[in-house]
């Protein structure tokens, strides 16, 4: 497959190898460990906050799915560049072809900072959740059950 493009976005993770999501659903924030992304073992988590579960690539942030977008529409865009310099203007026909500018990708950077490591009661895994989801009572991302 020598005309697969691959695209790399750059999630950061924090002093403890933990990483950023987002719920689609409720918008709030929370951290994972990265194992839980590399190991590859959960195909959907649930929100800690709303409960409601998904595919575990719907948690990539915001800001995580800008980027994506905007390396692949830079790359679109620069193909197409490419196409429109390969034409030259000629007594016929004539292209007034305006460059189209590559948009910049953002520093994704933590948003919730206030995070506390909660651990869950009925299977044991950690997650980082904001204090009113500790205080208020959470759901496991990886069972589901709810902590109080
Ligand atoms: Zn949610
Ligand atoms: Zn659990």
């Amino acid at each position: 497959m020598r005309d697969t493009i691959t695209f790399t976005t750059q999630i950061p993770v924090d002093e403890e190898g933990y990483i950023e999501l987002q719920c689609q659903h409720c918008n709030s924030r929370f951290r994972m460990h990265r194992e839980i992304w590399e190991e590859g073992t959960n195909d959907k988590l649930f929100c800690p906050s709303c409960g409601i579960p998904s595919k575990i690539q719907s948690f990539l942030t915001k800001e995580v799915v800008d980027n994506y977008q905007t390396q692949v529409s830079n790359y679109i865009n620069n193909t197409i560049e490419q196409l429109f310099s390969g034409f030259k203007n000629t007594k016929y026909i004539k292209f007034n072809h305006k460059p189209i500018k590559n948009k910049q990708e953002h520093q994704i950077l933590f948003i919730e900072k206030d995070v506390y490591l909660s651990r869950c009661s009925t299977c044991g895994q950690i997650v980082k959740i904001k204090e009113i989801d500790k205080i208020a009572g959470f759901y496991c991302p990886i069972c589901g059950d709810e902590n109080e």
